[in-house]
Formats: C-alpha cells, structure tokens, sequence
C-alpha cells in the first residue's frame, strides 16, 4: 500500500480541538497516524508532500447535497423538461464542482430524476468522474398538490419529485428505489412556501400512514430516511418514526425542540439557510423580488431557522450546515457560503462550524469520515490560510491547496502543479 506523508501542515483535526502544528502519514485509502509536532525524519514513505506551512482538515460533507439540481429556476418546471441525457452531464459538472469545493462526501438530499442520483454515485465510486463519497437518495417523495408536484389536472409535467398519495403507492415506490440501489428515501412531510398558497412551509401535508409506509420499509432494509419537515407537526413525526436526519425544521416550537434534545444523539438537523437567505434577499433577478418573498413567508421561514439553530445548539442536537444549493440563484458548488452566513447571522465561532461542517457531516455520513484520526478514510483538504481565523476563505477554491479523497490525491499540491506546468 503506498504511503503519503504531509508534512509542515497546521492540522484542524476536526474534533473541536484546536489546530496543533503536525504531519499526517496516510496508507492506502486510511490515515495511518497523525504526529502533532512530526514524525522522526526518515519516516518511510513513497511520497512526501509538503503542506508549506497550510492548513490541514477532514474534507467537508454536506448532508443534504443536490448534485442532480441543474442550477435553474424557481419554477422547477425546467428541471423536469430537462431530458436525461443533458441532466447526465449536468450532475456531472455538479458533482466535480462539489469535490472542487473541497467536498469529499454528501448524503444526498434527494435526486431530480429517478435513478440519476444511483448512476452517479456508481459511477463515481467505479473512479469514472470525479465527485465526492455519495449516499445516493430517491427522488422526493410528495403528496398531490405538495411541493415538487407540478401537474395539472388537463396535462401531466415532470418535475423533481414523484407523487406517492396513500400508504400503498409509498410502500411501493420505497421498495422499488431500495430495489434499485437507494441510499436513503426522501419525504416531504411539510409544504414549502415556494408552494404559495396551496400546501405553504407552514402545512403538514404528509399524513401519519404515509410516513409510516415508509419508514417502516427502509428500516426493514436498513434504509435512512430523510425528510423535508418544515413544521413543528413534522418534526414531531419525524422523531416518532425514527426518520434522523431532518432538514429545515424551522418552525419548532417548544414541544418539538424537547423532542429533539431528548433524542439527541439520534438526529441531525439540517436548515439549509443559504437557499432561504439568497431566495429573500438575493432573486429579485431571478423573479422573486424581496417584497413578494416576504408576502409569501421566506422571512418568517428564516427568522425561524435562526432561532431554531441557535436554540438546538445550544441544547446539544447536532446542526448541520450546508445543502439546499442547486438553483440558479443559488448553485451546486456554493456551500461553503454557509459558514460565513452562520456565523453572521447566528454568531456561531469558526471552530463550531467547521467542527459541524466535518465531524459532524462524518457522523451522520455513516462511515469513518469527517476525522484527521489514525484508521480514518483519507479524505482530506489542506487550505491555504487559516479558514479558522476567516471561514470565508473555503469559499475560494483557488486557497484549496490539496484534495485527497480516499487516499488518492485529487488536486496536486500548488509545487507539484508548478512542476508539472514546467515539464510541459
Ligand atoms: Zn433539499
């Protein structure tokens, strides 16, 4: 097995501790020791990389990744128009950028068409493209009239969801998508407010049966599943159903948040800020000025996410930050924005977020990532700078000095690039 050693490197090992100077030996696709200080020189190794002094992390996961949402708009319809072929290639393009961004897993948050999720994360762990660790999830399962609906009654239309009404057709469409190679199965128990009027962010939409349908089939096949659970109702069923991994959570109210810190060790919470904040303040271009955003309840929907995230935190339930990217106002590749946004607008310090952006994203990842620990996966990122001294330098892909993924170096070394751009 070939053995890497990084040397000269600042080491943010993820844990919460702070960054000790150090050097990392990696053998095969595993960390095989981590030296604070440095190893005796003459550690063998087949090769040497120098980190020149960067710093060295977990590569980031996100937990609610949407490498199959093409980037386009607010009306969804287009994602549904766009054929399978060209969406191929979109995802493709996605989950590059997602790696290039230092992303080296995702727990996929749904997929936008049905399989399209599975193929990628099978051709991706089979090394034909590049992209990060992926759990490969089903495509949102909604109700009639729920979000990702987008039928009429005279004309049927694609979107990015598959309508399941009653516990039989979930039941069914479950078993199929575990048949066919799903990681996780997606839920939208709650509306949305992109949903204007008919099934809002503030309605449970999903009815108990139907949940149950489902949860009851994955746990069967030791499926996750994940839901979109906007309302306190929801979040509340969520706990009771054993789904663990909840996004947006937003409208919590004390009952819901008890739930939650009393199962804590349980759940994550995931509240995709970034697609709230850039859709209320940032898509006046994209047809959503902020006064009609604001009619149709993306700022309660935000304040209510601050709040939650805050107070969740506070109580010791894992919050993860991330997902929701893969708009045209709010793009696959983005996601390091939300670390700045967090701690702008909930305060929270750069150790806290990275340490939620790394060993948290691991624990809820599932496997042995997320870490800078001896038997960990070799995913790693080492950054030029100190992203703890300003968290906004992850968001520049160009100070992402090195990518390994797996043991494998995936972007060389600034020197090494330099080299290689001589030879030439
Ligand atoms: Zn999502």
């Amino acid at each position: 097995m070939a053995r890497i050693l990084i040397t000269d490197v600042t080491i943010f090992d993820g844990s919460g501790r702070e960054p000790f100077a150090g050097e990392v030996l990696v053998q095969g696709n595993r960390i095989a020791k981590v030296a604070a200080g440095g190893f005796p020189s003459g550690t063998a190794a087949d090769r040497v990389i120098d980190g020149c002094g960067a710093t060295l992390m977990p590569g980031l996961v996100n937990c609610h990744g949407h490498p199959t949402y093409p980037n386009m708009g607010a009306d969804f319809y287009s994602t549904g128009e766009l054929p399978v072929e060209e969406h191929v290639y979109r995802t493709m393009h996605n989950v590059k950028a997602m790696l290039d961004a230092g992303f080296t897993a995702s727990v996929n948050g749904s997929s936008a068409k049905t399989r399209l999720d599975i193929a990628t994360r099978n051709e991706i762990d089979a090394g034909g493209i590049p992209g990060p660790r992926m759990r490969a999830a089903t495509p949102e399962i909604t109700v009639t009239g729920g979000l990702g609906d987008l039928r009429q009654y005279h004309m049927h239309h694609e979107g990015f969801a598959v309508v399941c009404d009653g516990p039989e057709e979930i039941r069914k469409f479950s078993r199929l998508m575990i048949r066919e190679g799903a990681d996780s199965l997606k839920l939208m128990i709650s509306g949305d407010f992109f949903v204007h009027d008919t099934a809002t962010g503030d309605m449970t939409v999903m009815q108990e049966d139907e949940i149950v349908a489902c949860t009851s089939i994955a746990h069967i096949h030791k499926r996750r599943v994940i839901a979109h659970a906007r309302t306190a109702e929801a979040v509340k069923r969520c706990v009771k159903h054993g789904i663990d991994l909840i996004y947006h959570a937003n409208f919590c109210d004390e009952e819901a948040l008890d739930l939650l810190e009393a199962n804590k060790d349980r759940f994550f919470v995931n509240p995709a800020i970034g697609l709230t904040y850039t859709t209320l303040y940032e898509m006046a271009d994209y047809g959503m000025p902020q006064e009609k955003a604001e009619e149709w309840g993306f700022k309660r929907e935000l304040d209510g996410a601050i709040a939650v995230t805050k107070e969740l935190h506070r109580r010791g339930v894992r919050v993860l930050p991330f997902g929701d990217y893969g708009f045209e106002w709010n793009p696959v590749g983005r996601d390091a924005r939300d670390l700045e946004l967090w701690q702008e607008l909930m305060g929270f310090s750069a150790i806290e977020l990275l340490t939620m952006a790394t060993r948290y994203g691991g624990e809820c990842f599932g496997d042995a990532v997320g870490l800078v620990a001896e038997g960990y996966l070799a995913d790693l990122i080492v950054v030029e700078g100190d992203p703890l001294a300003d968290v906004r330098i992850l968001q520049d892909t160009d100070r992402i000095a090195m990518i390994m993924k797996d043991g494998a170096v995936y972007k060389e070394p600034r020197e090494r690039q330099r080299q290689q751009a001589a030879a030439e």
